[in-house]
């Protein structure tokens, strides 16, 4: 049985989910506190937002007081806080409201759809508004005066509040519901930006210095180009968060005690991490983006793969080229093999094909570069040719019908004799504004004659050349 945490139609149960999952994470959040009472990380806020995007309907006033309200209890109990639980924790909704409001104005696209660079951009936006609000109402919660100590307590909480949404949001926003990764077939080309980044990171607690922070950049833009987009955001995620333990256990170690302001290293820390990870994510959303975009134009192949001559989608992109353009009248026939389910059940499915190659290839020895050639769909062609007049049109349609019928085709060792049946259409004066949608009449116009060709014993062309010069 699944069980759906949350509902959009079961409001009290999801209510709850957000309650139970507000106060677990403060509570494991709150011991992950430093000695300084600030939080090293403080993942609630983020994942509260990243929940919330993912469930637009949950971004609703009440939904905000449950939160508020887990967060409040969490630190009565086990901070033994009392007026500071409500004050500072209202720090905290405002990063999760006005993050979620920024991000919802424009959702980032989730599962089927691509996140769009702009959308990524989108997240380092709110993360950046939404820690300043909550870094200046936090500063003031915590009762600094106008000195020194504000700035280093916004420092603190605007560090805090940037690098762990920055880390932490993009991995949960590309995050698929049913993950592909599992699926994902590992190869040693995903291996080696993996081991790569793990010795990067290596190397930067070995070296140290307020450079090593960045050591880990190359390798995880080559991440990016590699691996699948979440897996790119789970590793920025994991080497941000360890880049950040390393510094505050000073495992790497950063300079720049002469800073003018009064800022600490893990402010310095947080913010390096945090910058270094906008490359690669931007980078990773970029190869999704051409990933998508290579596999939609391999999906609309302008060219049928058994005939080669174009298909359906391929002829109008060619209408819409050059030819179109310039031209005033258009001649269009609709090919259609006599009989052709009679060939695939005599001689079987392959040998039809054949027979649709063969034919292909008379078709283009006759039309050459006078006109558009392209397979309509099963055993029907249609040819597109321009500035010609209906007898001329007919004559190509006689050439074409001719050089079927008199070669004959050979089967499995079997002469058979295939006919085509063809209909025309020819309009003079092409309308000006929307020449795709005159082809498109003229196509149905000949499919109509093509009609009268069949019903009058096949093996010709219709209308015939009397009517043409009439
Ligand atoms: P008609 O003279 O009235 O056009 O008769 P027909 O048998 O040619 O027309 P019908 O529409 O009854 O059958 C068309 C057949 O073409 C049925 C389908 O199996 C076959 N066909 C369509 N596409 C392909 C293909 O790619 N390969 C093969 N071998 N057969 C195909
Ligand atoms: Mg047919
Ligand atoms: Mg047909």
């Amino acid at each position: 049985m699944c069980v759906k945490w949350l509902d959009e139609k079961r409001e009290i149960s999801s209510a709850m989910t957000l309650f139970v999952t507000t106060a677990l994470f403060c509570f494991v959040g709150s011991h992950l506190r430093m000695p300084q009472e600030l939080s090293l990380f403080w993942p609630v806020n983020a994942l509260l937002t990243g929940i919330i995007v993912r469930f637009p309907w949950l971004h609703r006033t009440r939904n905000y007081f449950v939160c508020y309200t887990a967060m409040v209890l969490n630190d009565t109990i086990f901070s033994g806080w009392t007026g500071g639980a409500f004050t500072i924790n209202f720090a905290n909704i405002l990063f999760v409201f006005v993050a979620a409001a920024i991000l919802l104005a424009s959702p980032p696209a989730q599962d089927g759809n691509a996140l769009r660079v702009g959308k990524a951009m989108r997240i380092f936006a709110a993360c950046l508004i939404a820690s300043i609000s909550c870094a200046s109402w936090g500063a003031l919660a915590q009762g600094e005066g106008m000195n020194e100590k504000l700035i280093t307590a916004w420092s603190d909480w605007f560090s805090e509040q940037f690098s762990t949404g920055v880390l932490l949001l993009p991995f949960l926003l590309t995050l698929k519901r049913q993950t592909t990764l599992s699926r994902a077939v590992i190869s040693t080309k995903m291996v080696l930006p993996v081991i790569a980044l793990i010795l990067s990171v290596c190397a930067s607690a070995m070296i140290g210095g307020a450079g090593s922070l960045s050591f880990p950049l190359p390798a995880m833009i080559w991440c990016a180009i590699r691996l699948p987009i979440v897996a790119t955001t789970l590793l920025m995620l994991i080497t941000g968060i360890t880049e950040i333990i390393l510094v505050v256990d000073g495992i790497i170690t950063i300079q720049g005690g002469d800073s003018s302001l009064p800022l600490s290293h893990l402010m310095s820390a947080r913010l390096g991490v945090a910058t270094l990870a906008i490359g690669p994510f931007i980078v990773s959303v970029s190869m999704d983006a051409i990933r998508r975009l290579n596999h939609q134009l391999a999906l609309r192949a302008d060219y049928d793969f058994l005939t080669r001559l174009l298909s359906r989608s391929g002829l109008y992109e060619q209408l819409r080229g050059r030819e179109i353009a310039s031209c005033q009248r258009a001649g269009v026939m609709i090919i259609d093999i006599d009989y052709f389910k009679s060939i695939n059940d005599s001689f079987g499915h392959d040998a039809g094909d054949a027979v649709l190659e063969e034919l292909a290839q008379r078709l283009r020895n006759v039309v050459g570069d006078r006109g558009l050639l392209c397979r309509f769909g099963g055993e029907e062609f249609v040819a597109v040719f321009f500035n010609v007049d209906r007898e001329a049109l007919w004559h190509h349609a006689e050439s074409i019908r001719q050089a079927i019928e008199q070669e004959k085709f050979v089967l499995q060792g079997n002469t058979v004799n295939i006919t085509v049946s063809i209909g025309i259409a020819c309009q003079h004066r092409l309308s000006g504004k929307d020449r795709i949608s005159a082809i498109n009449g003229l196509i149905s116009a000949a499919d109509k004659n093509l009609y009268y060709s069949k019903r009058n014993g096949r093996n010709q062309t219709s209308p015939a050349l009397h009517e043409c010069i009439a």
